[in-house]
């Protein structure tokens, strides 16, 4: 039976196999020496995946990076991210919780304040896989009320077929943004220099990289931020916000 994009759902399967094996989500449970996530998103699981993912940006003349941020408003790390930001002109993409904009709609406003794009990352930051369609699509229509973009990431990158579709073969389509760099700051295991390193190693023109601005990540992301932002304006690369309309 043929799944959404054209792709059968022995593929879905597959992603989904793949996924589990390496607990491809934002937890504690890994063991052994596997990291529980990919710092950089392997090509081919990029092109396993439906068309409509976008995992990276088209490489432009003048070479630009995606710096995006998952899970805020948040009253400390927001602010911070948007400080770092100003103080190398970069614009960034804000994927954010509905219920934390209704808790921080005045955080919001700066973001969006500050010329940087804001996007919609559910109302209660579902799982998807673990989510029925109608109750995922009503908790994204939900935060659209309190955010308004037509992008979109999904938790832990997880969505199931009948998701996607819902989201995307719509008059007005989402644009699905995944990702190709993880910080990995919510990683309580690494040190800051790795996590610095995992953006800073993969990072390319093109690149979609996530940080959080969140309680969880703050350890991390406060510190790995400033060094990646300077890093990419040593390769003066622009940083620019994605299309979220
Ligand atoms: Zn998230």
């Amino acid at each position: 039976m043929a799944g959404q994009d054209g792709y059968s759902r022995e593929r879905w399967k597959k992603y989904k196999r793949l996924v589990e094996r390496h607990h491809f989500k934002i937890s504690g449970e890994a063991g052994g020496l596997m990291k529980p996530y990919w710092v950089k998103t392997p090509n081919w699981l990029k092109n396993t995946l439906p068309k409509s993912l976008i995992w990276d940006m088209p490489v432009t003349q003048t070479p630009s990076v995606y710096i995006t941020f998952d899970d805020g408003p948040h009253p400390i790390a927001t602010p911070f991210a948007l400080q770092q930001l100003d103080k190398y002109n970069a614009k960034a993409t804000f994927f954010c919780v509905g219920a934390n904009v209704e808790r921080y709609p005045e955080l919001f406003t700066e973001i969006k304040a500050r010329g940087h794009a804001v996007a919609n990352h559910t109302f209660n930051h579902l799982n998807g896989w673990k989510t029925d369609t109608s109750s995922y699509l009503d908790n994204v229509q939900i935060a659209d009320k309190f955010i308004g973009s037509r992008a979109f990431r999904p938790p832990y990158g997880k969505l199931t077929p009948a998701q996607l579709k819902g989201l995307t073969s719509i008059e007005n389509p989402m644009k699905i943004y995944m990702w190709d760099v993880l910080s990995a700051d919510f990683d309580q295991k690494i040190s800051i220099d790795e996590c610095v390193n995992n953006v800073v190693a993969h990072i390319q023109p093109g690149s979609i990289a996530l940080f959080h601005d969140s309680e969880k990540s703050w350890r991390l992301m406060s510190a790995a931020l400033p060094q990646t932002l300077a890093y990419c304006a040593k390769q003066n690369w622009q940083m620019l916000a994605l299309p979220v309309d």
